[in-house]
């Protein structure tokens, strides 16, 4: 199931419109002006007009909305803690009358505080939440980050203890979810590069977490290397994830076959993955080609599905047409040094302890 973040400009029902045009199984929107505190109500008509056409399309229960980055739901400061609050309330109302499945948001930064503190903080805001939308379907996604400074959510430690502290105060545990964005987990330290490495970080995302809490993918190239802590997404197969593991491949020099090899094969295939919605924020505007990026990157990622669902077997025929390395596949790409990047990559995400309340200390922003 892929989708695109896509703008709302004009009205709500726009998104679904360009959505359907790109050939796109469902889509992700902010369902307001996300730079702003104060939101207009919604309007009756723009709901009933998104409601048919998502009728329509058939895509109840698969589209996505991601909550403004206003909102800091750790926040130490109390006043910014309780706007934070009463927007977050906004943006799952917003979702539940528009029927939208999935609600994303960053955790939020501790500044000022420690680690520890800052996911009580967060726990409790849920708590909150909950009371004040008891019943609503939407389901919360906490989204994991590139871990820069006081930022929650680099580690996958950081979700694991966030959504146990969630559950503990809440009665509708199945509204709390998880969402990942490979662009951030490469920055944050879980080395995508190569579809083994990226497996690996699967697997201890699994451990961790549990694959059944990961409800929404983000899909985007990394202008940042591995544990950077950069948030900055770069078109599929043109950054340090899919460009084919020793650079930033740039404008130009994509290569399908360093993409097969690259993590976004490990994604693509996985058979969790497969079923949920998986949605591109790369830069929009047009390719070189005159397509839209949209669409490319699009063609990109679809060109990796393989015959057998969650196997390593045959490429597509998508992907066979576009190289000629169509054996590629089958000989998994084994990393050169691959002790190495591996180890830096799982230690860095862990640094933070959760447990240590020193952390707090080391922020930066
Ligand atoms: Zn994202
Ligand atoms: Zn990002």
């Amino acid at each position: 199931m892929f989708g695109s973040h896509l703008s709302i400009a004009g009205s709500m029902v726009n998104a679904l419109h360009e959505a359907r045009a790109l050939g796109l199984d469902t889509v992700q929107v902010f369902t307001k002006n996300q730079q702003q505190w104060n939101v207009k109500p919604l309007d009756d008509a723009v709901r009933q007009e998104w409601l048919a056409e998502l009728t329509s399309l058939g895509w109840h229960g698969r589209t996505v909305s991601h909550a403004s980055y206003l909102i800091n739901l750790a926040s130490h400061d109390d006043a910014l803690w309780a706007k934070s609050v009463d927007l977050m309330q906004v943006e799952i109302e917003r979702c539940e009358a528009l029927g939208i499945a999935f609600l994303v948001h960053h955790p939020g930064s501790f500044v000022g505080w420690t680690l520890d503190e800052g996911l009580e903080r967060i726990a409790d805001a849920y708590r909150e939440l909950f009371i004040r939308t008891r019943g609503f379907a939407t389901v919360l996604c906490l989204e994991g980050t590139a871990g820069a400074g006081s930022q929650i959510g680099g580690p996958f430690e950081h979700l694991a203890s966030l959504r146990r502290l969630i559950c503990d105060r809440v009665k509708e545990p199945g509204r709390v979810g998880v969402c990942l964005d490979t662009c951030h987990m490469h920055a944050a330290g879980y080395d995508l590069s190569t579809r083994e490495l990226a497996e690996e970080a699967f697997d201890t995302f699994s451990r961790v977490v549990g694959m059944e809490h990961l409800r929404v993918m983000h899909l985007n190239d990394s202008k940042g290397k591995v544990g950077s802590h950069l948030d900055r997404h770069e078109h599929i197969g043109q950054g340090w994830v899919g460009g084919g593991a020793k650079a930033h491949a740039g404008e130009g020099t994509f290569s399908q076959a360093a993409l097969r090899a690259s993590g976004f094969a490990a994604v693509i295939n996985h058979p969790h993955i497969q079923s949920i919605p998986k949605i591109l924020e790369t830069p929009k505007g047009t390719s070189p080609d005159g397509r839209a990026w949209d669409s490319v990157n699009l063609e990109r990622l679809r060109g990796l599905i393989s015959a057998a669902p969650g196997s390593l077997a045959t490429p597509s025929p998508a992907g066979i047409a576009s190289t000629a390395h169509s054996g590629q596949s089958k000989a998994r790409p084994i990393a050169k040094g691959k002790k190495k990047p591996q180890t830096q990559a799982r230690r860095k995400p862990g640094q933070q302890s959760v447990k240590s309340g020193r952390t707090g200390s080391k922020a930066r922003e």
